[in-house]
């Protein structure tokens, strides 16, 4: 393996913290199947590791990681194209991941500001581990040399701490061996925000239920959660500049573009001078129409885990023949005795 050439690859996870949300399919799944038909190899993951930073149910954090890998092949990830698999099932992640963990500066990991949000008054009683996941992320990036990561908004500070931490692992060791990886983060919604509260991303480990759109939500709940939404009273304006200031406002023509494969520009321009009671529906009628076929896809998969379990077991196998090679390299470059 020659330190210093990157083939260009990608990687990016969801975790099993909840059922999938319109967020995660517009700001994640949905670009990732659309890398996968590029030159680069594309590899995708339920990290369920994460998931465990916060207490999860053991018979329903498997459910979901099975649940997040059918998300992903109903939207349209190709388990022959791309590598799809489960993060624990890769053991490499966590052993990287320890590794990382003595690179990584606790001022860095201080200033990680999902940590924050996370932990909110409670820092002192959350887990180590929810602490520390970000240098898992940059092991799970950093184990394939991923050279690209597509993420939603609230990443880009994790992608950026993973430059931060392969580059003093290189300078460290006077190596060329982790590359600089990229977060991709583009599109009209890369930032989801919550239906209820347009200053705060829609999660799927939020609280209510209301302020989201899960993919298996039916036509009625979506209906009802949009007609729901908070707006202001305004309609849609002339132009997006009249979107400024109007959070709640800009998210649902966000949504739109997003789901149209459209841009804000163009919504606007379409329902410009509409009122609320003319594009909710108009935005709830767009989401049943792409996210029905995916949740029907969804619940046909999840009827028989036995063969989502084959497709995981296969991807695991496939990653692991990248991430051997690279963990093997890192003991050797660190100085772990191998014998
Ligand atoms: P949790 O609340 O448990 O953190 P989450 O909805 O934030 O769940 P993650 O598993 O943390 O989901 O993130 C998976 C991917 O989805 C990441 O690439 C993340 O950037 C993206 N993502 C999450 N929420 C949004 C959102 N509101 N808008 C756009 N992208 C999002
Ligand atoms: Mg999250």
């Amino acid at each position: 393996m020659s330190d210093s050439t990157f083939t260009p690859r990608v990687f990016s996870g969801i975790k099993p913290s909840g059922g999938l949300t319109l967020g995660n399919y517009l700001g994640a799944i949905k670009r990732w199947v659309d890398m996968q038909d590029g030159a680069m190899e594309t590899l995708y993951c339920s990290v369920d590791l994460h998931a465990i930073t916060v207490w999860q149910d053991p018979a329903t954090l498997k459910k979901g990681t099975r649940e997040i890998a059918a998300g992903m092949l109903a939207s349209g990830i190709d388990p022959e194209t791309s590598i799809l698999f489960n993060q624990s099932q890769v053991p490499e992640h966590t052993q990287l991941g320890w590794i990382l963990n003595c690179v990584a500066r606790m001022g860095w990991m201080n200033r990680m500001t999902q940590f924050k949000d996370k932990a909110g008054k409670n820092a002192e009683k959350v887990s180590l581990g929810l602490y520390a996941y970000p240098s898992l992320m940059a092991a799970d990036i950093l184990l394939y040399h991923a050279t690209h990561v597509p993420v939603g908004e609230d990443q880009k500070q994790h992608v950026e701490l993973t430059r931060d931490i392969a580059a003093k692992f290189n300078n460290d060791f006077g190596v060329d061996f982790f590359p600089m990886t990229e977060p991709v983060i583009e599109g009209p919604a890369t930032r989801v925000m919550n239906l209820r509260d347009g200053t705060k991303k829609m999660s799927k480990s939020g609280e209510s239920d209301m302020e989201r759109i899960n993919m298996l939500d039916d036509a009625d709940t979506i209906a009802k959660k949009f007609k729901k939404a908070r707006t202001d009273p305004e309609g849609i304006p002339e132009s997006v500049e009249g979107l400024e200031g109007r959070p709640e406002a800009a998210n649902l023509v966000n949504i739109y573009a997003g789901l149209a494969n459209s841009s804000p520009q163009a919504v606007v321009a379409e329902y410009a001078g509409a009122g609320w009671g003319t594009f909710k529906p108009a935005l709830a009628e767009l989401a049943v129409e792409k996210l029905a076929p995916i949740s029907d896809e969804m619940k046909r998969l999840m009827d028989d885990p036995a063969e989502i379990d084959r497709k995981l077991a296969r991807g695991a196998q496939r990653a692991r023949e990248i991430a051997t090679p690279v963990l093997e390299r890192t003991y050797d470059i660190v100085g772990l005795l191998r014998s």
